[in-house]
């Protein structure tokens, strides 16, 4: 073997050691700690970018899910804003720890069953939810809707992450999160059929 290509295996040997070392999609900046959704038939893809109307590009990913189930909070953090405005409809913004803010919008605002946008601020919000509220990760913020320029859409929230005024694609830490609740809920239910002795 020449010296060249054993300097070049050593090379493509190391970075393989080091790229297993970190796991696929890790995400050590921020990490959310639970999933948007409760709905676990929840989906999404990257759409990060992706052209909209106006000459925009699309800065979250949509995650679809059942219409009503609960949007939960992904990380600890305190709720910064609730409202109501005319493109994200009912929306939320939470603000974690290190300048990083989730936000959830298109939140419901149809009474269940219907499409009639009547269902106001008590169909999108959590029962008790108030601006400066702490909520710990997991806590019930809302219901998934299509409220806003979604409005008669497939439901979803459109998901997004920001740190200082800069968004950052959601997708990656998005895709971790599903992952390892996957892994939970896999592991969940093999103790619940008894396969794993606890
Ligand atoms: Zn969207």
């Amino acid at each position: 073997m020449s010296k060249t290509r054993a300097i070049i295996l050593v090379a493509v040997a190391t970075t393989l050691l080091i790229a297993t070392a970190i796991p696929a999609r890790a995400v050590e900046d921020f990490r959310l700690d639970f999933f948007p959704h409760e709905d676990t038939e929840s989906h999404f893809t990257n759409d990060w970018g992706d052209s909209r109307p106006g000459g925009r590009s699309h800065q979250g990913t949509d995650v679809f899910g059942e219409k009503h189930s609960a949007v939960v909070a992904v990380a600890d953090g305190f709720v910064m804003g609730m409202k109501e405005s005319y493109r994200a409809g009912y929306n939320i913004r939470i603000a974690h720890r290190d300048g990083w803010e989730s936000w959830y919008m298109h939140l419901n605002n149809d009474t269940p069953g219907t499409n009639d946008g009547a269902a106001g601020a008590a169909g999108a919000f959590a029962p008790g939810l108030e601006i400066g509220m702490y909520v710990p990760a997991g806590t019930i913020i809302g219901y998934i809707g299509n409220s806003g320029n979604a409005e008669g859409g497939t439901a979803h929230t459109h998901f997004e992450l920001h740190n200082g005024r800069r968004a950052v694609n959601p997708y990656p830490y998005l895709a971790d999160a599903f992952e390892r609740w996957e892994r939970v809920r896999a592991l969940t239910e093999a103790v619940s059929r008894g396969l794993v002795p606890v």
